[in-house]
């Protein structure tokens, strides 16, 4: 007997749902309000000193509510309040050295054991060398590495060119904010200086300091996978400079996030 071959459509059926007696209560409405969603990571952030980390991890925080911590305003605050590590540290930092490894990492260590950290934070300063790195791998889980570059022309533009007055400490730039009298404040009319450690000469040495101990981090962090670059040679007086750089972070972000 020959086998029939029955061609056919198979129909699609759509299922019905019983109804319920229940009335449906009104869907609730979610709404996508990325100011509102904190990212509980934990996030370094890398750079060469004059590449603008400050002004980029203050987006970060306003955004993501997310702890920022420097170990230089650590530094600064221990020895203010000339604690004994305050003490030890201010050695180092008044000559433009490095603090030594250890008295670093105990500093960051204190800070991120507090409660406010437990959900995140981000990390602007440290880790500055290798075994920095890799006692903080000791201590947590680090997510994300956002290294910010620019060409070294901007960068010596950037760091060069500041200026900060006596009186009120408002920062002008000759380049980007350029008082409106030369050497005088535009808000107080008091006197324009240049950071000490922002004069030529030094410049070049904590340059070079950068290049040697701590550009290898970008090394250590591609291994992990977690190294994401974000270049600001733009204008950071530029129209939505903010919101282009936070675009980034959020590309940043997502891409780690499992
Ligand atoms: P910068 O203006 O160079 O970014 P910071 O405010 O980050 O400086 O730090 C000020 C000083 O504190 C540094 O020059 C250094 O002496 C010390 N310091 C800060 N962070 C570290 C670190 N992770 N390791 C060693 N020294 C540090
Ligand atoms: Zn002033």
């Amino acid at each position: 007997m020959e086998k029939q071959v029955i061609r056919g459509y198979s129909k699609i059926k759509t299922k019905s749902y019983k109804k319920s007696n229940k009335t449906l209560k009104t869907p609730k409405i979610i709404t996508l309000n990325t100011k509102n969603i904190k990212h509980k990571m934990k996030i370094i952030l890398l750079g060469s000193p004059g590449v603008g980390k400050g002004t980029y991890a203050s987006f970060i925080k306003e955004k993501y509510k997310l702890p920022h911590i420097s170990t230089g305003d650590l530094f600064r605050e221990a020895m203010k309040n000339g604690t004994p590590l305050g003490k030890k540290a201010k050695e180092y930092i008044d000559r433009g050295d490095l603090v030594p490894d250890d008295l670093t990492v105990q500093i960051l260590k204190e800070r991120i054991s507090k409660p406010d950290c437990e959900n995140g934070f981000m990390l602007d300063g440290f880790p500055r060398t290798i075994p920095q790195a890799e006692a903080l791998d000791k201590i947590t889980k680090i997510e994300l590495a956002i290294n910010f570059f620019a060409s070294e022309k901007i960068i010596l533009q950037r760091l060069g060119g500041r200026r900060i007055c006596k009186k009120c400490g408002a920062i002008f730039h000759l380049v980007n904010k350029k008082p409106k009298k030369e050497g005088v404040c535009d808000i107080c009319g008091g006197e324009l200086y240049q950071r000490s450690d922002e004069m030529p000469e030094i410049i070049k040495e904590r340059l070079k300091t950068y290049h040697e101990k701590t550009k290898p981090l970008e090394d250590y962090y591609k291994k992990k996978g977690i190294l994401r670059g974000i270049m600001v040679d733009a204008d950071i007086n530029a129209p939505n400079f903010k919101e282009a750089i936070l675009d980034k972070i959020d590309e940043a972000i997502e891409s780690v996030k499992k």
